[in-house]
C-alpha cells in the first residue's frame, strides 16, 4: 500500500470532484430548462449560452464583477469600522496591554462582521437594481 493514502485528505477530494460533478449537473439541467439556446445576460444584456447564466440570468462575467465590488466595499466598510472601533476603544477604553489580545480579537471580529454585512448588502443592491454597469441599458430593445 505504497502511495495509496486514505484518509481526511482523500475524502477532502472526494467532495471537491462531487462539487464539480453537481456544477456540471446543475449546467445540464438548465440546458434541459432553457435549451442550448442563446439568452441574454439581464445585467449587460449581451448574448450566453443559458447554461452559462445564474438563477438570476447574470453572465459569468457580470458575476464576477459584482463579487469584485462588494469585495472592494467589504474591506473598506471593515477597515473604517474597525478603525471606528479602536479608536473608540483607544480614547474611551484605554486599553491596558494585559488584555491586548482581546482587544485585537475586537478588532478583527468587528472588520470580519461588518465587511460581511457590506458585502452582502452591496451584493443584493446590484442583484435588485438588475445590473452592474454603471448607467444601466434601457428596459425596451
Ligand atoms: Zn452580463
Amino acid at each position: 500500500m505504497v502511495g495509496v493514502r486514505r484518509g481526511p485528505r482523500a475524502d477532502l477530494g472526494d467532495a471537491a470532484t462531487t462539487g464539480r460533478f453537481a456544477e456540471q449537473r446543475v449546467k445540464e439541467l438548465r440546458q434541459l430548462r432553457f435549451g442550448a439556446s442563446e439568452t441574454k445576460c439581464q445585467s449587460c444584456q449581451q448574448l450566453y449560452p443559458a447554461s452559462d447564466l445564474d438563477r438570476y440570468l447574470w453572465c459569468p462575467n457580470c458575476r464576477l464583477a459584482v463579487r469584485r465590488r462588494g469585495a472592494v466595499w467589504g474591506r473598506l466598510v471593515g477597515v473604517i469600522s474597525s478603525l471606528g472601533v479602536g479608536s473608540y476603544l483607544y480614547v474611551r477604553v484605554q486599553p491596558s496591554t494585559r488584555f491586548l489580545a482581546i482587544y485585537v480579537l475586537i478588532l478583527g471580529l468587528t472588520y470580519v462582521l461588518t465587511s460581511r454585512i457590506a458585502v452582502a448588502v452591496i451584493q443584493g443592491y446590484y442583484r435588485a437594481r438588475g445590473s452592474v454597469a454603471e448607467t444601466p441599458p434601457p428596459e425596451s430593445e
